[in-house]
């Protein structure tokens, strides 16, 4: 899409969203980085909101330390951990910059990408997205997983999602505002940000490994986030139910009718037992997988009319906006 002609004001502030959850071994390089990177940002007033996903380790504490050294450090620490994509949302609302830009504690991806994202911007561009090209020290399994999921995600998906882009992003505060009018609470923000539209533009970087530390999405994690992804943006898998029940209706029906004239026409009606286990076995299977679907939109249905706060916040340092001159 062509950007606006009227480019962004030459003065931004900049917001950097970073959630952490049992950090300690990398936060202190990652701060280091971040604060190099906010030096070197030209006509940047930068602020880093470092919010603590409940982290069981020393990673409070230590954030703590760096945001009594560095006035453009702010902590979010919310009351315990509500996932990545909930200590994102906390950073997200919390920001003042005109520009927002979510970033992983872990250095996977790198900070010095944020500079040439902030270039992107100025020339009038609404969302600047990372996407990986290369994702060195991640396991097969991750790797081909993330490849299937991103492109099945596409497939079911009413609104297109970019492949391989993970939330490593810029986005400008108008995107932000539509973002935190969003109230849901299974959230899946690259698809969130995908929906809302604007200016978007893919940026391709190089995936780091991490720094240091373990990944914090062990498999049971990835598979919700995967679920999050496909129920939050597609009913496809209310149509596929409603096309398997389809389907053994109509097999069901051809039982019958071979049922009825074997019944009337021959004297072995006995046999056939095979065939009703069969059909009663798949009709059974079909009706399990389709009430198991309706039951997971149901249960969000239950999970948003309940209406409570995304996340709870025990501790903030450093107001919204201290920095300003
Ligand atoms: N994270 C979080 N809360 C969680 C899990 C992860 O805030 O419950 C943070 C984590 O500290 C990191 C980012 O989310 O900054 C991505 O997590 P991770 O690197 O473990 O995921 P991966 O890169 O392996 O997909
Ligand atoms: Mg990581």
């Amino acid at each position: 899409m062509t950007p606006p002609r009227t480019p962004r004001p030459a003065l931004a502030r900049l917001s950097i969203v970073v959630p952490c959850y049992n950090e300690a071994a990398v936060i202190g390089e990652t701060v280091r980085r971040l604060q190099a990177l906010c030096d070197s940002l030209p006509d940047t007033q930068a602020e880093m909101i470092f919010v603590d996903d409940g982290s069981r380790d020393a990673t409070r504490v230590l954030l703590r330390g760096f945001a009594a050294q560095d006035q453009r450090i702010r902590v979010i620490g919310l009351a315990r951990n509500f996932g990545h994509q909930l200590a994102v949302t906390a950073g997200i609302d919390a920001a003042g910059g005109d520009a927002v830009v979510l970033i992983d504690a872990d250095l996977q991806d790198p900070p010095e990408v944020v500079a040439e994202m902030l270039a992107r911007w100025r020339e009038g561009y609404d969302v600047v997205y990372g996407t990986r090209t290369e994702r060195p020290g991640e396991s097969w399994f991750k790797l081909a997983s993330a490849r299937a999921f991103y492109r099945l995600l596409n497939r079911l998906s009413d609104v297109p999602i970019p492949l391989d882009t993970g939330d490593f992003r810029l986005m400008d505060r108008a995107v932000v505002e539509v973002l935190k009018a969003m109230p849901e609470r299974d959230r899946f923000i690259r698809g969130m940000v995908s929906w809302v539209g604007f200016r978007q533009l893919a940026l391709p970087y190089r995936r780091a490994g991490r720094f240091a530390g373990e990944t914090k999405y062990p498999l049971r994690k990835m598979l919700r986030f995967a679920g999050d992804g496909i129920l939050s943006f597609s009913t496809r898998p209310l149509q596929l139910s409603i096309g398997l029940g389809f389907l053994s209706a109509g097999l069901a029906l051809l039982g019958m009718l071979y049922a009825v004239v074997v019944r009337l026409v021959t004297t072995e009606w006995v046999a056939g037992w095979a065939a009703i286990m069969v059909a009663v076995l798949f009709v059974g299977g079909v009706q399990l997988v389709s009430i198991g679907i309706l039951g997971e939109y149901i249960g969000r249905i239950y999970h948003e009319v309940k209406r409570r706060p995304l996340y709870v916040t025990e501790e903030e340092i450093g107001a919204r906006g201290r920095n300003e001159v």
